[in-house]
This record gives C-alpha cells, structure tokens and sequence, in this order.
C-alpha cells in the first residue's frame, strides 16, 4: 500500500487578500495551495499539499502527444452554520476512476483522493466565499507522466487538485443551437467519461455555434443524428407536461452526471415522473407546438441549472420565457438548500472537512 501520510508545505504569505471576491470569473483564480501524488512503480507516493505553484514536465510528455489526461469538478460550499461542506465527492471520486479505467490509466484510492481533497479543502477554507451562488471550485485531475514518445499505456501519472473561488458560472439563460453536423461521442467511445480530448474536440462546433450568436450545442446522437445528448458540459432535461426526460445512459456516448443524479432524485421528491430514455429531436418539437415542452435546462457541477431561453433546430425555434418556470427554479433552490446548509441534508450529500 502508498504511503499515505500527506506531507504539508505551507506558502510563507496567504494571496487571500489580493483576490477581489466581486469578480470571481470561473476557473480564473487559484487557492494557495494544491495537492499532488505521484504514481510510480506501481504505487502511489510522493502525498503533498504544497504552495500553488507551476510544475515543470519533460517535452516528451506522454499525455502532451497522446491525450491521457482525465479530469473531475466538485464543489465546496460554505454552510449557513459556518462549517464547510464537498458536495457528493464520493460520486466524483467513483466517476474517476471509470474515467480511469477506461484510459488504462491507474485508480486511485479514496484515501488519496477523498483524503487528499478534504485536507486541501480543510487548508484552504477561508477561500470558500461566503455568498449566494458563489463556491469553491475543486479540480482533481490525472495524467500520464512518462518521457517517452510512443502510443502506450504510460507507467508513471501525476494526480493533483487545485481549488477555484468562483461566482455563477451562466448567470444568463442560454440560447442553445441543436447540433447536426458534428458529434460528441459514439457508442463505444469515451463519452461517458471526464477525459480531456472530449473537450478540444467540442470546441469547433462551440466556435462556429457562438458565431452564430448561441452560447452552446446541444449534442445529438452520433448515427441517426435524432436523439438529444447533452450540452457543453452539462446534461439535458426536458420538462413535457407532468414528466422529465433526459437523455439515457445505456450507450455510454453521455456523461453521468452528478448533478443530473440530483436533479432527479429532487424532481421525483417534487412528485414528477422522470424519464431516462432516448429523447428525439421530433419528440421535443412536437411537443414545443402542442404546448406540452414547459421547460428546458442544462445540469452540471459549474452552473447547478442553466436555463435554455431558445433551442434552435435547423430554421425553427424554441423561445421560452424563463421567468414563467416553475419546475427549474424550485429544483434549484431545494439543491441549493442542501448545499448551503439551510436544511437537512436529506440524502447525505454533504461531506463536511
Ligand atoms: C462534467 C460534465 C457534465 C456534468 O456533470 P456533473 O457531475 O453534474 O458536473 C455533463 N456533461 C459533460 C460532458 C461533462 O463534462
């Protein structure tokens, strides 16, 4: 077994004090620290909460070349008890180490992940901000450390996390363009898992969305170009008359998201019925004319819901007017609830460092 003991530099001045807590864009600002664990020799070693700071790698970097590079996104929140709270970290530790799996990289064990990232939080908790919608954003991540130039599972990873003090992340509903020419994932593929080339190769269809005018895609299936997927990095949901339905899990092509999990534990706790199931583009249409499509949203850990104001499918569109919903506004204030600390934490998301 590693040796487990997590050794802890501190930095000499906190950078608290330079950050401007009314401008906290995502992903832009870094706690004072971070932690980092080595995987060599077929262990885990090297345990270290260390001062933020770069890291220096060998241009031969496997996962520079060839992409073995997973990541997670989790959450801590300051509770209304003045405690502070990781939102379902166990989930995202689990959902690594599928990521793993699926890229012959290593899993990790809890007690470097779960430990490491509550020790880190518990450190840097005077980085959680202390304000509605705001949180701190906790970025594990792992990738192939081997100096060699070929096409093979690597031998060395380097795990870290880093901690982001964020405000909201989509504060504006969404103008959504239905994607038909390229795609996400395939049956068979990595969709399922938080793997960085995922993500580089979604920004073309963003680019040429976004100059269009819309903030995202909305994926669809890779073979009939039919079925709805999933956004960005967030799930899909739609509210048609008393039911939700999102997208299925079955043919591994989206993302098993946490917040998706949430959001229909609370959804069925409101007394809806939800669906997980293939959901076509007609399906949505026809129910946008007849009146039934009450609500579309996107779920993920950056944004909690982003609401969609417009879904764009070839010339048509789908305009709501958001202010009017019921459904998406109540799932979140009951998250939020939890997350803040307002009320039981029901469901024992609530890990607290
Ligand atoms: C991270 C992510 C999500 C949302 O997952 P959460 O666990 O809710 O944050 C959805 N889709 C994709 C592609 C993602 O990367």
């Amino acid at each position: 077994m590693a040796n487990l003991n997590i050794k802890v530099t501190k930095i000499n001045e906190s950078k608290l004090s330079g950050l401007d807590w009314n401008n906290l864009p995502f992903g832009k600002n870094f706690s004072d620290h971070m932690f980092v664990a080595d995987y060599i020799n077929g262990e885990w070693t090297n345990l270290q909460i260390i001062p933020y700071q770069n890291i220096s790698i060998s241009p031969a970097n496997a996962a520079l070349h060839y992409g073995q590079s997973i990541f997670e996104g989790v959450k801590a929140y300051r509770l209304a008890n003045g405690d502070a709270a990781i939102f379902r970290l166990e989930d995202n530790f689990k959902r690594f180490n599928r990521s793993a799996e699926r890229l012959m990289m290593p899993k990790i064990p809890a007690e470097v992940f779960v430990e490491g990232t509550k020790q880190l939080v518990a450190l840097d908790q005077d980085w959680i901000p202390n304000k509605e919608n705001h949180s701190l954003y906790i970025r594990p991540f792992m990738f192939a450390l081997d100096e060699v130039i070929g096409v093979k599972p690597s031998d060395s990873y380097k795990f870290m996390v880093l901690l982001s003090p964020t405000g909201p992340y989509y504060p504006k509903p969404m103008r959504i363009y239905v994607e038909e020419q390229y795609v996400r994932a395939v049956p068979g593929g990595v969709g399922y898992t938080k793997v960085a080339g995922n993500y580089a190769s979604s920004l073309y269809a963003a680019k040429v969305a976004k100059d269009k005018g819309f903030d995202q895609v909305l994926w669809m299936d890779a073979i009939e170009h039919k079925y709805v997927q999933e956004m960005g990095t967030m799930n899909a949901f739609f509210i048609i008359g008393n039911k939700a339905i999102t997208p299925g899990l079955e043919d591994g092509t989206i993302l098993e998201g946490v917040t998706r999990n949430s959001v229909i534990q609370i959804l069925k706790e409101m007394g809806l019925t939800v669906e997980e199931r293939n959901l076509s583009i007609d399906e949505i249409l026809e129910a946008y004319k007849s009146g039934e499509l009450k609500e579309a949203f996107g779920t993920g850990t950056a944004a909690t819901i982003s609401r969609i104001q417009e879904l764009v499918y070839e010339d048509f569109s789908m305009t709501f007017d958001c202010d009017k919903w019921e459904v998406s506004p109540e799932v979140t204030k009951r998250i939020d609830d939890i997350r803040y600390g307002r009320v039981d934490d029901r469901y024992n998301w609530l890990v607290t460092v």
